[in-house]
Parts: structure tokens; sequence; C-alpha cells
């Protein structure tokens, strides 16, 4: 089944040919300008797409790698960094860097308390609900992870998370909101525990951090998650969910420069030169900082806040809409517009509710522990509300008269990873489709297998279910996001 490799066409291609080829690869990608995606995307029509597509090429050439060469670039990251620490709760010993996404930013934070504190054996605390980009930071900088349980709202047990704290701990971690269920940690309790034992608090806000301070503005009541809580000494926020920006900006802020201080890179003796650098990458576009520095300045608070007026508004409709719904509930109370819902009845099995939204052409996120399915809402989904519920509540009721639906297929495949004598089976198996995915003939995991009838292949090389079949999966284990 191995394939010969695609060349270098011997004769380039027009530019027309070339674009048009762009255009044909999107043929099978999630539809998320029709509002039918809840997560990945960041949309907001045409006029935004393009100011931001303006800026980005703008700067496109422009290199972030040499701060010192382009100055225009390092004066947007500042305004950037200032602009985002004031929207936080910061002031003037606020210091931070711009990073690729919020990934960057957690792991630049680990990395940074890591260095600072010089444990043994670093350990962060973390609720059970952190985003993985934490066990990815743990993974590659070696700090062992310990997980602290949530109460019934899905808020980390702050007396849990007392109990962990030891020598080791370089740092103790809360969200502003956590993804899985949206809801915001005790942050102010983390912040006097982090006070009296002496440890740093991260706030992961990547998600709610160009969110939560224009609902606070507009009066929605929002528990305090900034630096405005003693104790808080570093946040992450992404631009580039709800602040609009092109995709590759995010921020991780400090208290002061005695954190940040840990997180530069400096290498004196390279024969390249004396190299510093306060990021991972080394060369990265200017155009990521330029849309970003562009669209801040683009919607400004009185923008900000109506697009948060308007997200709000149009996710209490979601809620209300599926809390209506006979068997459904949103789990916890999300604060602001990432929510989960599960199935309250045993007969409804939930991912085979999401597997026939699926068939109607919406893209749904499951979720484990527990069960349920997901939703980040934006200004875009005001056109989806009714089409959604309606094709949510018919969905219940067909799963509900077709409970072997639940069988088969992705419900079938997650109920099954679900039990514990196949869990452990889990990661080879995604180890499998990792392999494949990035093995360029296809041939590298064992198709076979795969639980799933892939047999009417659409690529020569790979077939589209088992690309979905993977991708689903990889953004499946990339959560707990
Ligand atoms: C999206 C998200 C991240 C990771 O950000 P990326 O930009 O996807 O790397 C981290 N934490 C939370 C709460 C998020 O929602």
């Amino acid at each position: 089944m191995s394939q010969p490799l695609i060349n270098l066409p011997k004769t380039g291609k027009s530019s027309s040919q070339v674009l048009e080829g762009l255009k044909a690869f999107k043929k099978n990608d999630p539809k998320w300008d029709e509002g039918k995606i809840f997560s990945l995307v960041y949309y907001l029509g045409e006029e935004h797409a393009k100011l931001l597509s303006d800026a980005y090429s703008a700067y496109m050439f422009e290199n972030g790698l040499n701060m010192m060469a382009f100055q225009s670039l390092k004066k947007m990251e500042t305004e950037i960094l200032q602009m985002s620490a004031s929207l936080m709760g910061g002031n003037e010993k606020t210091v931070g860097t711009m990073t690729s996404g919020g990934t960057e930013s957690i792991l630049m934070a680990v990395k940074t308390y890591r260095d600072r504190k010089k444990a043994r054996a670093p350990e962060i605390i973390a609720p059970e609900s952190i985003h993985v980009a934490f066990n990815k930071a743990c993974d590659y900088f070696g700090v062992k992870m310990r997980r602290a349980r949530l109460d019934s709202d899905f808020r980390v047990d702050v007396d849990h998370v007392r109990s962990l704290i030891n020598e080791n701990t370089i740092a103790i971690v809360g969200s502003a909101p956590q993804y899985p269920q949206g809801v915001i940690d005790p942050i102010e309790e983390l912040g006097k525990l982090a006070l009296e034992k002496n440890v740093p608090l991260h706030v992961d806000a990547c998600v709610g951090g160009f969110l939560l301070p224009f609902l606070e503005m507009n009066g929605v009541k929002i528990p305090l998650w900034n630096f405005k809580v003693p104790g808080v000494t570093s946040i992450s926020a992404d631009i580039h969910k709800y602040g609009f920006a092109p995709k590759g900006a995010s921020i991780i802020l400090y208290k002061d420069m005695s954190y940040l201080k840990h997180q530069f890179f400096i290498y004196e003796n390279w024969s390249g030169g004396v190299y510093a650098s306060a990021t991972m990458p080394g060369t990265k576009s200017g155009g990521s900082i330029a849309g970003a520095w562009a669209v801040l300045n683009h919607f400004g608070e009185t923008g900000y806040r109506d697009l948060a007026k308007r997200t709000f508004a149009v996710t209490q409709r979601f809620i209300e809409g599926i809390n209506a719904i006979p068997s459904l509930k949103v789990l916890g109370k999300p604060n602001m517009s990432v929510f989960a819902y599960a199935s309250t009845d045993k007969t409804v099995n939930i991912f085979a509710v999401g597997d026939e939204m699926q068939r109607r052409g919406w893209y749904i996120n499951k979720q484990q522990n527990p069960e349920c399915l997901h939703a980040m809402i934006t200004p875009i989904h005001e056109k989806s509300v009714e089409p959604f519920l309606k094709d949510l509540r018919e969905s219940v009721e067909y799963i509900r008269l077709h409970p072997e639906l639940a069988m088969v297929g992705q419900a079938a495949m997650y109920g099954m990873i679900a039990k514990a004598p196949i869990r452990g089976m889990v990661r080879t198996e995604v180890q499998k489709v990792m392999q494949k995915l990035y093995s360029l003939d296809g041939s590298e995991a064992a198709e076979e297998q795969m639980e799933h009838d892939h047999t009417q292949n659409a690529s020569p090389t790979f077939s589209k279910k088992m690309m979905f079949f993977a991708l689903n999966l990889i953004s499946k284990f990339k959560r707990s996001a």
C-alpha cells in the first residue's frame, strides 16, 4: 500500500493555479463561516477577516526573532502587553512576552517557575480540569503534575490543593475559565493560599483573558480572577481567541521582572554571535504581532464590549435551549461562553447524540470524565441557535428511539475507551494514529486495528474517515482542550 512520494513539480505552476489548489484543499474542512463548528475558529465576518489578513501581510516578512532589529515589532508588542496588563488588573511593574499561542504561554510559565525555584523534583499543582498544555509542559520540562480534585461544580477543591503543597511545589495553577466546563476556579481563595504558603499562582486565562474584562465592564458578575487578586503572579491569555486576532497571538504576563527574567534564554558563546531569546521559537513572523496590534486597536474597548455582549447573550440562548431539552443538561455554572452538556438519562447516550449531530452537519467535540459534548460560542453562532437547538432536540429523540446507535461509530469508540480495562490500550492506539498521520505514505500504523470501516478511501494515500477519526481523537486527547 506504500505510495511513491510526490516530487516538487519540475516547472512551477502559476499563482492562480496554486491559489485554486489551496481553495480546493478546503473542500472537506469544517464550514466555520457557517457557525457549525464550536471550537478552533474565531471568525466575525469578511470585514474583520480582511483587516486581519491586511495587517498580517503588512508584517509578514519582518522577523520577531530579533526585536532589536525590528523596533516596530517590539513597539507593537510592548503596546499589546501594556493594553493587556491594564485589562487584567496589572500595573507599571507588570511585564510579559507575546507567544505563538496558549500552549507556548503555558510552556513558558512552567519553565519560568521551574528555573526560578530550582527544586530537586519540581512539581506543579493544578486542577483536574487544567488545560492539557500543562501536562505537555510538565512532560517537556521534567516537572511532575499533581492534580487537585474538583467540586461538584467543576471548580478546584482548594483544600485539596493545600494538601498537595510541599517544598518541591514550583507553582499552583487555576483557570479563568477552565476549558472543559467553562467555569472559573476560586482564584481569590487560591491567591490567599499562595500568599500563605509563599508559592506563585498562575491563572490560565487563555480562553477568558480577552472576554472576561469586557463582560465585567458590561456588568456581568464575574468572580475575581486576575492580578487584582493578591497572590496571582502570572496570567496566560490568548489574543487569537476572544481577542479575534489572527492565529499565533497569545501573551504571558508576570507580576514583575523577578519572574520573567527566568523565562529568558541566553547563550553567549555561540559562533553565530551572542544569542538571547525570550520565548520558544527562533524566527517568527511579525504578522501575528501586527495582526494582534491591529485588531486590538480596531475594536477598542467599545468594540470588544459589544462583541462580549453579543457573545454572552447568544450563549444564554444556547444554555437555556439545551436545558429545556428533555434528558439534557448543561454542566456546572459556566461563567462566560464555554460550556459542556450531558445526558441525564441512561437511555440517551450523549456521544450517539453527538454523532447524530455530526450527521446533520454540525462539528461537535466529545469530552470524557464526565461524558459530555462541548461548545465555545462566538457571535458567529447567532445564526445557528435555532437550527442547532432544533437538530439537537431531534437528535436526542432519535437516539432515544435508536439506543443501538450507542454501539456504533464514534459513540462506540468513546464509550469503549471510557471503560477501564481498555483504557491502557488508548495510548497505544493513539500512538498508531499519530504515526499514521505523520508517515508520508500512510502505511506506518496498523490500519486494520481501527474498528472503523474505512474501505472507501477518498484519497489513495489516506482514508478520509481515518483522517477524521484521527483528528477527532487527537483533538480529544489534546484536551482535558
Ligand atoms: C485554548 C486554551 C489553551 C491553549 O491554547 P492554544 O492557543 O490552543 O495553544 C490553554 N488553556 C485554555 C483554558 C484554553 O482554552
